[in-house]
């Protein structure tokens, strides 16, 4: 049986880590206009013709820890699988004689550039919903039937033709609102629209301190999402999360959160007041 271009390619992306992989004509940039033009990915590379995404999906228990070493480890494991899997797949396609190169996972050079300009060149959320990976959130991530928000995305243009993936028509975000109100700085702010309004320079600033405690990044609104298959692995305490900040701020040994802050005690700086918080959100 020959085997398809797209199918090879699937098969090397999930070789190299990917859990999730879907296919995106850049027609679909041009159909539905929901970026600015400087955005579309044959703008970036002319070339393009095909927008391939990789996902690689996030452990609920270690995210639970949040703010915590264990989670920026992860955090860190999940770019340095994405790093590779875009080198290896655009190494791949170019092996067979088509033009590839990738947008970076992330591509900014500090957490301060991110509170001067909260965005990036290319919107991987963006991509992955138009390759059929998932829909967007409330809390601005994007939702997949998998692994809900708890997913890391990188993207790789081609200039081979391929079928595009049929894009997900149900909308994964419940609008349950958690992810607001577990929010540590209060950053979205509309409850009518599907997307919150979001303050981004507050989340930026928060990551700002999260990184200098070694704590980064902050995660919560993927933590607290109920969609997602994987939480037929891990169940979902909704009381629990609700609960955190407010039991802590009580009790900072509260039997029922012992797990989680035990592994915050230890590798990280303290975040010991809200004094800190105050002044970074401030800055
Ligand atoms: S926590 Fe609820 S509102 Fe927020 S993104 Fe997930 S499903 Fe949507
Ligand atoms: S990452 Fe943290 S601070 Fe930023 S919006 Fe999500 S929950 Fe709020």
């Amino acid at each position: 049986m020959v085997t398809s271009l797209k199918q090879q390619i699937s098969r090397k992306a999930k070789q190299a880590g990917a859990g999730l992989v879907g296919f995106a004509s850049v027609d679909r940039w041009e159909e539905y206009r929901e970026t600015q033009e400087a955005f579309f990915p044959h703008r970036i590379y002319p070339f393009a013709r095909t927008v391939i995404v990789l996902a690689v999906p996030i452990m609920i228990p270690m995210l639970d820890t949040t703010p915590s070493i264990v989670y920026s480890e992860l955090y860190n494991t999940t770019n340095r699988l994405l790093d590779e899997a875009a080198y290896k797949l655009a190494a791949f396609i170019n092996d067979k004689g088509h033009r590839a190169a990738f947008f970076p996972r992330d591509a900014y050079g500090d957490i301060s550039i991110l509170i001067r300009q909260p965005e990036a060149a290319f919107s991987h959320v963006l991509a992955a919903k138009y390759a059929g990976l998932g829909t967007l959130g409330y809390n601005h991530t994007l939702l997949t039937k998998e692994f809900g928000p708890r997913v890391r995305l990188v993207s790789v243009f081609t200039d081979a033709e391929l079928p595009p993936d049929a894009m997900q028509e149900k909308e994964l975000c419940q609008k349950c609102e958690l992810c607001r109100k577990c929010c540590p700085t209060s950053a979205f702010t509309s409850t009518e629209h599907l997307i919150a309004d979001m303050d981004k320079h507050r989340c930026a600033s928060y990551h700002k301190l999260l990184k200098e405690h070694y704590r980064y990044p902050c995660g919560v609104c993927i933590k607290v999402c109920p969609a997602g298959n994987d939480r037929k692995l891990y169940g979902m305490d909704t009381k629990k999360y609700l609960h955190e900040r407010e039991a802590l701020q009580q009790n900072p040994e509260a039997a029922e959160y012992a797990d989680w802050t035990h592994l915050r005690n230890f590798g990280a700086l303290p975040l010991n007041d809200s004094g800190s918080l105050k002044d970074s959100l401030s800055t």
